[in-house]
């Protein structure tokens, strides 16, 4: 399938995607679009950041709902309150002609009596964290006993995060026939015991490690003692003076270090962790996606599934503890035809790590010096 129209989606959808200037489906979208309008199927999707899974369940739900009801039909679940917002803003893009269409982000640290009211107002899709979701099940604010559909989203990092007894709630409150399409990256077993627990006899798509936007992604290492780390990074800034850049680091208070490490030297650069206010997070999150930030310094969750145009590097400043997670660290940079590197600063101890990443990757690490900056006092 090579054009929208042969998925075979209404006027009001392919209006849209013309205005959004998609040329022609994704894989995963090729695969999950047809399959997903014709049956009422339920269905497993693994798929690498930035296949464009959004669109791959999101097109087909805005067809299948019904827009004249107010009745939530939708229910989208995903790991983080980023992504959640994320999601529905594209849905909005998505159903711009649909008319009618009421989608609602349901999170927290945010009013949870604006977010009720929100729904009560008539959402036909809500898109959700797992703890306020269920929060809000349990003090009847919401009701979903006529869900049509659910996705799980970023299903294997929403399990990482411990939220599968929260999904197993959620999902209890909902119909028994209705469809449950899940999204993941990875298939670890848990995933897998989800989805034979929740979904019956499922079409299975599995999209290739060779889609255009991790093939444009290079890969390089510098290995370096581990104390020279900061050192490091600052140096291969000072290389590439117009970065524009996620670098991630394994912990909340490394990630916050580096950031203000980076700031206090004269650098262009914002944290993003758990442990910030929402108010703190939407503000970086601003700066950064109008590139007023040339560096983001985030952890995993935080910066989990981001999509921000025009990264040109993704640094690993750590190693990620699960080899998997540096797909979705790699999967930031190189989007929508463009090139990008993927660079990991690493230490003599985890060299060997490399190796099995590259395995994952099916693709070869240059290893790299890390440039000479003249003016650092060593
Ligand atoms: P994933 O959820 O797989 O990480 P997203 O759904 O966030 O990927 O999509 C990644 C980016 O690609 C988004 O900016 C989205 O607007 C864009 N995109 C999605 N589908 C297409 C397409 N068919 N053509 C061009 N860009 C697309
Ligand atoms: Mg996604």
């Amino acid at each position: 399938m090579s054009t929208f129209q042969e998925l075979g989606l209404n006027e009001d959808l392919l209006k849209a995607i013309t205005d959004l200037g998609f040329e022609k489906p994704s894989e995963v979208q090729a695969k999950a679009i047809p399959l997903l309008l014709e049956e009422d199927k339920d269905l497993v999707a693994l798929a690498q950041t930035g296949t464009g899974k959004t669109a791959a369940f999101g097109f087909p739900m805005l067809q299948k709902i019904d827009i004249d009801s107010r009745t939530t039909q939708g229910l989208i679940l995903s790991p983080t309150r980023e992504l959640c917002l994320q999601i529905t803003n594209e849905l909005k893009l998505y159903g711009k002609y649909c008319k009618g269409l009421n989608v609602v982000a349901i999170y927290g640290g945010s009013s949870i009596s604006d977010q009720a009211r929100a729904v009560k107002r008539g959402a036909q899709i809500i898109v959700a964290t797992p703890g306020r979701m269920k929060d809000m099940i349990s003090r009847r604010m919401v009701d979903i006993s006529k869900i049509q559909y659910s996705v799980l989203d970023e299903a294997d990092e929403m399990l990482n995060m411990g939220f599968k007894e929260d999904i197993t709630d959620i999902l209890s409150h909902t119909p028994e026939d209705k469809n449950t399409w899940l999204f993941s990256a990875t298939m670890p077993k848990e995933v897998a015991t989800i989805a034979k627990k929740f979904m019956h006899n499922p079409t299975e798509i599995t999209v290739g490690n060779k889609n255009e936007s991790t093939s444009n992604v290079s890969h390089e290492y510098y290995l370096v003692n581990a104390r020279d780390r900061y050192q490091a990074l600052k140096r291969l800034a000072d290389a590439n003076p117009d970065i524009f850049s996620v670098i991630f680091c394994r912990t909340k208070r490394d990630t916050q270090k580096v950031a203000e490490n980076l700031i206090e030297d004269g650098y262009s650069a914002g944290a993003l962790h758990g442990d910030l206010s929402q108010n703190q997070r939407d503000l970086v999150m601003k700066s950064f996606r109008n590139q007023q930030i040339q560096m983001l310094v985030a952890t995993d969750v935080a910066a989990r599934g981001i999509d921000v145009d025009d990264i040109t590097h993704v640094i690993n400043y750590q190693l990620p503890d699960e080899i998997e997670t540096y797909t979705h660290r790699s999967g930031r940079t190189g989007r929508a035809g463009k090139t990008g590197v993927s660079m990991v600063i690493v230490s003599k101890s985890e060299v060997r790590k490399i190796k099995s990443i590259e395995r994952i990757i099916k693709k070869d690490f240059d290893k790299k010096e890390i440039p000479s900056g003249g003016d650092i006092v060593e």
